[in-house]
């Protein structure tokens, strides 16, 4: 049912992105990098922090219902089924994450904030350069995806998942109300449909026994709600109650 409407906002995004070039302004990891080393907050340093505020409350929503990332991933799902493996590669990702990010605050702390400027780069984005950043992206995503399998990009190396799983993480931490999954384990008859819908390679249905729904890798694509005929999962807006995380990153 949720997939339904997913799907094609997810998909539309990832088409919008490439295809309008002021996207770029806002999810851009390279002129956040520029702009703090000429002094300005720019609209992907607002982009990311109303990505980290919205995390507060939609957990990591945001990468499977609006990041163009995904869309590409869900593109691709239609012809590689394999999925790639929940390893311990997943926290390459947190290092490219800590490099870039430090990066920029160093760009920060060198050269103080001066001035707002929510159009810095567009200049410099001409439809050119779009092309090559769209087939720089499908060079990276592409061989990734058919070498480790389905979503292997937003596993292994997506610099702003990160962002939302800190966001999370501070949620939490403070038992704020929020959009995640709960489940009912004596609905549970083991069929593992769950685990093997997941993008994400989580032991779906260990977490569901458990009773440990709050994995720093679940994406809240609803997957597992889709597939479940005994209806033993489901979205809740709620604190977390009872629950041990099931991952500390
Ligand atoms: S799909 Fe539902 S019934 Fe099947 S293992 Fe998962 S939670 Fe249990
Ligand atoms: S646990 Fe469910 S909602 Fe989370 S990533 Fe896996 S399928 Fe999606």
């Amino acid at each position: 049912m949720f997939q339904r409407i997913r799907k094609p906002i997810v998909i539309s995004t990832a088409i919008l992105f490439h295809l309008l070039l002021i996207f770029h302004l806002f999810f851009s990891p390279v002129i956040i990098v520029l702009a703090s080393y000429k002094s300005i907050i720019n609209a992907s340093f607002v982009a990311f922090v109303i990505i980290l505020l919205l995390s507060l409350f939609f957990g990591r929503a945001y990468c499977s219902w609006f990041c163009p990332g995904c869309g590409i991933q869900e593109v691709l799902a239609l012809i590689i089924k394999r999925k790639s493996k929940n390893s311990k590669a997943t926290y390459i990702k947190y290092f490219i994450f800590t490099v870039w990010l430090g990066v920029i605050i160093i760009g920060y702390l060198l050269n103080g904030i001066h001035k707002i400027d929510l159009t810095y780069g567009m200049s410099d984005i001409t439809i050119e350069r779009k092309i090559i950043l769209t087939i720089g992206a499908i060079i990276l995503i592409v061989p990734l995806t058919a070498i480790f399998g389905r979503f292997a990009s937003c596993k292994y190396i997506c610099w702003q998942a990160p962002f939302m799983i800190i966001g999370t993480k501070i949620r939490d931490y403070f038992h704020l109300v929020g959009l995640r999954l709960s489940c009912d384990n004596s609905k549970c008859n083991e069929c593992k449909s769950c685990s093997k819908k997941c993008p994400m390679d989580l032991n779906v249905m260990q977490n569901v026994k458990n009773g440990t729904m709050s994995d720093s890798e679940c994406i809240l694509c609803a997957n597992c709600i889709d597939t479940c005929k005994q209806k033993a999962i489901k979205f809740t807006f709620k604190k977390l109650k009872h629950e041990r995380l099931t991952r500390m990153v």
